[in-house]
């Protein structure tokens, strides 16, 4: 049986020790906090789950297969963490993001409409339109509670035989083990400066009060503006963040305390774009960061001389929802099934891919 330690028990590292441990390794999870700790990017209270990842399928499919799994993960443990009220992506363009996603999601038979802003406008109590072209609406996507979910999945995962374990581990402790995986998050970059090209860029994001007519609205983007958020959820209001920032974050030591032009960021988009929350008073907020790599792709390689240590991250804002499809495509590489993406190779990016919203920095 080949062994495999992986250290950091956040999405990506927990569906890929779940994983593993369900093909027959020998696993075991090194966490420096808890599982789903909120100094994490797994430890949101929620992620949005949507396919649509403009003209890149490789990501639209993952997460349709990732969609499959949460669910069945879902049915399994008879634990919520998914929200089935759908993702709207405000369309300013007739080309943009949206439109080039339409044309994939089409392509690969997964559910989405064109509506018009007049059609549109009956997704929320209120909504302003008048900038819009049109709105691609995603029936099939949703909102999770990532954090339960991250915990949940770690859960599973010592079902299935996974040693779990608390500590810090760092490349000079030379874990024993036939693979390591570093699924460290924001933290993979002090390890391996050298390798990465990766920063860690600070999110705020906030909770309005809502009335009950928000409950069950969808989860929307603003792709060129660099907004997005969702509908009341399960009483923690409706969440709006800006997709942008240029301070950068140590996640061990930062005060999660959110900053004064985020907060007027996030209340001037609910003005312009939810007019009736414009005045509703701020009932929570979470700083978290990014680890964000130069064009947005997800990073997986081998170590240039340790053949047997594999770097995994740069979830670049939009990795949660690929959790358990991750895992499984991570799985296969290391069982020698399929080789690595070459767009997730170590080493300089170049270009932008603008898998999350159009915000570059
Ligand atoms: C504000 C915000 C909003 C986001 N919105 C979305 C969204 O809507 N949809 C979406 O799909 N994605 C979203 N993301 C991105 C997504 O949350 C992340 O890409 C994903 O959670 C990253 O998972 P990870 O496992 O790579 O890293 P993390 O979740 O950061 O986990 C890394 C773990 O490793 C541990 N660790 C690190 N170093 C060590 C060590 N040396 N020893 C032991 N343990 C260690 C850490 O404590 C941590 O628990 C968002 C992210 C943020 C911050």
């Amino acid at each position: 049986m080949s062994s495999v330690t992986v250290v950091g028990a956040g999405v990506f590292g927990a569906s890929t020790a779940r994983e593993l441990a369900r093909r027959g390794w020998d696993v075991t999870l090194v966490e420096q906090y808890t599982p789903g700790t909120v100094l994490s990017g797994s430890g949101g209270d929620t992620r949005l789950s949507r396919t649509a990842h403009g003209g890149v399928e490789w990501y639209t499919n993952l997460s349709w297969r990732a969609r499959t799994l949460w669910l069945e993960l879902q049915q399994q443990t008879g634990t919520r963490i998914w929200e089935p009220v759908g993702v709207a992506w405000f369309a300013r363009r007739p080309d943009g993001f949206e439109a080039q996603s339409r044309e994939v999601l089409e392509r690969a038979g997964i559910p989405c409409d064109w509506l018009s802003p007049d059609e549109a406008r009956k997704l929320y109590p209120s909504l302003a339109t008048d900038d819009l072209e049109a709105v691609l609406f995603e029936p099939e996507a949703g909102v999770m509670y990532a954090r339960r979910a991250t915990q949940l999945l770690v859960e599973d995962g010592v079902r299935e035989g996974v040693r779990l374990k608390g500590g810090r581990v760092t490349p000079g402790d030379d874990p024993r083990s036939d693979i390591v995986v570093w699924a460290c998050g924001s933290w993979l970059p002090q390890f391996f400066p050298e390798l990465l090209d990766m920063r860690i860029s600070r999110r705020d994001v906030f909770f309005f009060a809502a009335d009950s007519t928000w409950s069950g609205t969808p989860g929307f983007c603003d792709y060129d503006v660099a907004f997005y958020g969702h509908g009341e959820i399960a009483g923690l209001g409706s969440k709006i963040a800006p997709d942008f920032s240029h301070y950068e974050l140590d996640p061990d030591t930062v005060e999660r305390l959110p900053l004064p032009e985020f907060e007027r960021a996030a209340r001037d988009y609910a003005a312009l774009r939810f007019p009736a929350l414009a005045d509703a008073p701020i009932v929570g907020s979470r700083v978290c960061q990014y680890d964000l790599t130069g064009d947005t792709h997800f990073v997986f390689g081998q170590h240039p001389e340790r053949e047997s240590w594999w770097l995994l991250g740069g979830g670049s804002g939009h990795g949660f929802k690929h959790g358990p499809a991750l895992g499984e495509y991570v799985a296969d590489c290391l069982d020698g099934r399929c080789a690595a993406e070459s767009f997730h190779a170590l080493g300089a990016r170049t270009g932008d891919a603008g898998l999350r919203t159009a915000a570059i920095d």
